[in-house]
Parts: C-alpha cells; structure tokens; sequence
C-alpha cells in the first residue's frame, strides 16, 4: 500500500507552520533516500499550495541509515549497526514509505 505521500507532506507543511508561529522563512526536510530531492520539493510545493508556506525556500538533507525499535518503546534512531540504544535488540530499518520528515524551521 503506498501511503499518501502529499497528505503526510501537508501534516509537515502545518507542523511547519505551527513551529514557526507564522514566520516561517525556510524549512529543512530530511530525505531517507527513497525519494529523490526534487520529488520532495515538487510534492513540498504542492502542499504548501495557499498556505502560508507557500514559496517558503525548502532545503532536502539526506538523512542517514534510520531504525526504530519495535522491541522496546517504538524509538526511532539513526545508527551504523541497528541495535537499540535502549534495549540492545537488533532494530529495523525504518519502512520504505516513511521515506521524508521535517528536520527544523528557520524563523524570519
Ligand atoms: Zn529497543
């Protein structure tokens, strides 16, 4: 099943907002590899479409290897190897369609 990418890209677009308390000057993606860079920022385009992120410059980091453990408490964590900082298991890499996230917002 592919999750709706531009929906959960209009989740971000308002957490965005909200973080920026309506002086959102640029805003950071972070990219796990499944998408390429443009593709985040056409979809980021598309949903910042009238709202007041609309034409704010985004930047795409890559993001490195990224686990959660499904073990312990659900955290989420990047690592070389994949063992949980929490309880020493072996983690999963995080699922193909979780494939960008907001990283930080700059205030204008
Ligand atoms: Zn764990």
């Amino acid at each position: 099943m592919v999750v709706n990418r531009l929906e959960r890209m209009r989740a971000i677009v308002a957490q965005a907002i909200a973080e920026a308390k309506g002086n959102l000057r640029k805003i950071y993606l972070l990219s796990y590899g499944g998408m390429a860079e443009e593709q985040v920022l056409t979809l980021f385009a598309e949903a910042s479409q009238d709202t007041p992120a609309e034409g704010v410059e985004a930047i795409v980091l890559s993001a490195g290897s990224r686990y959660i453990c499904w073990n312990c408490c659900g955290l989420r964590f990047e690592s070389d190897d994949g063992v949980c900082p929490n309880c020493g298991e072996a983690a999963l890499e995080v699922p193909e369609e979780i494939d960008f996230a907001l990283s930080k917002v700059e205030k204008g």
